[in-house]
């Protein structure tokens, strides 16, 4: 009797609980690349040529450890269903084996799969994530409001991780009022003068060469650069990738997070995401390694605890929201948010706006950028302007190498665009020129006055922020985080807020249509 084990794209690692299931003697190993699938968006192709080599690296990982592999290659054109049924038929399979997929409209599919196939598809629990969703959705009870400081320290306690005697270590359960160093701070700090990017990746891998030829030949346009590569693709280099973070940029990693650096595209971020998103690295080692390093004096424990609490905390936290509350959730529009997508952050026309124009070239650089830039700068814009949710999650999807629908829906849908109401954040993450200024070193270059509401040379950000919040008054002025936002628009003269509105509409108008 044989099965087939479906290894999907994001789940390449050994730890993948189908294979756990399966046995090497007997059954069969099947990776798909499908053509369909990769080529219905227009997604960076740093992100399509991650997953290809990442896959055709596991396959053979994976043979090498005395797995029977077959690959259905790109260049055969099919979808999953084709590929599997027909792997179904070529070794006489009596079931397919499979972890759950990790989106919510694959797992939908699951059903149509057994049909096509003609055997039991049967679906493992996800174990790349360390909070199961049944455990999420015990949690989270009948809580109104799923707030991520709870989550978390309940995860520090499951998980025993930064724990000393029962209790926090250090005292508290977060450090986060110790990471809000500023612009200005950084620019002054040692850590600035010592950039460390993240270490570089052989190009010329005979695999990744063969992906990116196959990617000019069958998904020709793609944006991004075969040139600019930079990311890992085996779990080997991840691992030492993951190290190189720990020893030179997780000391810094707390106090500077909330900075953004026009000079420095990674500051002292991880870049793992990609990798944790795909299974090259486990969430449980990023998180012992950070921890360990605290215990043995290297990292201070704000900077540890601040990186501890994105994996532990948010990244399971947001796979917790996607699986409680879609598939509704990916309808939300609390806000009434419709307009499309500013043409700067897809190429088709450059800003003057020198955030919102830098990170869109970084992104289109690396597929890559760090939380600042997502959430203050593209989240922040797209808030303001009342981007359209599910235009913003698509975007998002396409154009990052780790951008996927479980971690993006309460990111994007909830953190950015507080399109989910306010479930899971207690507030919109909606600022002006001030804040940008504060936090960035985008303002020195740009052409607009951060200070300024009105007139030409006022900053977008500036504008659109008490637009929004005159738009959104009521709301604002009912939530204690809001109410002195409301209140700084009350005190405006009628005349200062007829020209604010007016030229909010200019101002939009320009970004949308790519004059400005
Ligand atoms: C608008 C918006 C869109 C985002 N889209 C994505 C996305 O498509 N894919 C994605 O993986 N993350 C997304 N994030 C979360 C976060 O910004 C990225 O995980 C992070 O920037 C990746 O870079 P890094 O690996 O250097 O992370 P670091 O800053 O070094 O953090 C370490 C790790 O913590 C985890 N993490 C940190 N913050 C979050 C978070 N808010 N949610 C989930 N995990 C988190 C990630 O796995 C990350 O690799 C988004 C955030 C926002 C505000």
């Amino acid at each position: 009797m044989t099965r087939l084990v479906w290894i999907q794209g994001t789940q390449l690692t050994p730890t993948n609980g189908a294979l756990a299931a399966a046995d090497r003697a007997t059954d069969r190993v099947l990776l798909v690349e499908s053509l369909p699938h990769i080529g219905r968006g227009r997604l960076h192709r740093h992100k399509v040529a991650l997953v290809l080599t990442a896959m055709r690296r596991f396959a053979e990982e994976l043979r090498a450890d005395g797995w029977q592999v077959d690959e259905c290659r790109l260049e055969r054109g099919l979808g999953f269903v084709e590929a599997i049924a027909e792997g179904v038929d070529a070794c006489g399979a009596t079931e397919v084996l499979t972890m759950a997929p990790c989106g919510w409209q694959a797992q939908a599919a699951l059903p149509g799969l057994e049909a096509t196939a003609g055997v039991p598809v049967t679906v493992i629990d996800d174990t790349q994530f360390l909070c199961s969703r049944e455990a999420f959705t015990t949690w989270a009870g009948d809580r109104k409001r799923l707030r991520m400081q709870e989550f978390y320290a309940w995860m520090r306690r499951t998980h025993d991780v930064l724990m000393e005697d029962g209790k926090p270590a250090g005292g508290q359960w977060s450090y986060d009022p110790d990471n809000r160093e500023t612009f200005a701070a950084w620019k002054r700090s040692a850590e600035r003068s010592r950039p460390t990017p993240p270490p570089a990746i052989d190009r010329a891998d005979p695999v990744l060469t063969a992906v990116q030829a196959d990617i000019d030949r069958l998904l020709p346009g793609l944006p991004g650069r075969a040139e600019d590569f930079w990311l890992p693709t085996t779990r080997a280099e991840s691992e030492l990738w993951l190290a190189d973070f720990i020893e030179h940029r997780l000391a810094g990693f707390g106090p500077f997070e909330d900075v953004s650096d026009p000079n420095d595209p990674w500051l002292r971020h991880a870049t793992i995401a990609p990798l944790l998103n795909i299974g090259l690295l486990d969430p449980l080692r990023c998180i012992r390694a950070a921890e360990a390093a605290h215990r043995a004096g290297a990292v201070p424990l704000a900077s540890a605890e601040g990186f501890i609490r994105q994996l532990l905390g948010w990244r399971e936290y947001v796979n917790g929201v996607y699986w409680r509350e879609m598939p509704g959730y990916a309808e939300r529009n609390e806000l009434g948010a419709h307009a499309p997508l500013p043409p700067s952050l897809t190429g088709e026309a450059r800003t003057d706006l020198a955030c919102v124009q830098h990170v869109a070239d970084v992104v289109e650089r690396y597929a890559w950028t760090h939380h600042i830039d997502r959430l203050m700068v593209l989240g922040n814009l797209m808030l303001l302007l009342g981007t359209e949710p599910k235009a913003a999650n698509a975007w998002f999807r396409e154009r990052f190498a780790d951008g996927y629908d479980w971690v993006m829906q309460a990111n994007v849908t909830g953190m950015a665009l507080h399109a989910d109401g306010g479930l899971m954040a207690t507030k919109p993450y909606a600022a002006g020129g001030a804040y940008l200024k504060r936090m960035t070193g985008h303002c020195a270059s740009c052409r607009f006055d951060p200070r300024r509401r009105t007139g030409d040379d006022a900053c977008p950000f500036t504008t659109l922020y008490w637009d929004f919040t005159a738009r959104h008054h009521d709301r604002l002025a009912k939530n204690p985080r809001t109410a002195q936002a409301a209140r700084g628009w009350e005190r405006f003269d009628a005349d200062e807020q007829t020209a604010i509105r007016a030229r909010a509409a200019v101002v939009a108008q320009g970004i949308i249509t790519g004059t400005l």
